[in-house]
């Protein structure tokens, strides 16, 4: 760590990650373990991580594609 605070991922780490320059990462204090992640992720209607399906290549949980659904057929 530098005087600054700042720590370097091992290339190795960043590749098994898929992470590279400019990327965001979360970072949690776990009692004393800081556990840094890749966020998952979001809903682009909800913003839920959870149960996510992709349509036209955005992220959207399973919920909104059925109130989408659930949309289109009220509309006919
Ligand atoms: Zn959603």
């Amino acid at each position: 760590m530098d005087h600054l605070g700042r720590v370097v991922i091992p290339a190795s780490m960043r590749r098994v990650l898929g992470i590279g320059d400019g990327d965001e990462l979360e970072v949690r204090l776990d009692g004393e373990v800081l556990r840094m992640r890749k966020p998952r992720e979001a809903c682009a209607f909800c913003g839920t991580r959870e149960d996510l399906t992709e349509v036209l290549e955005h992220p959207v949980c399973w919920s909104c594609v059925a109130a989408v659904r659930a949309r289109g057929r009220e509309g006919r």
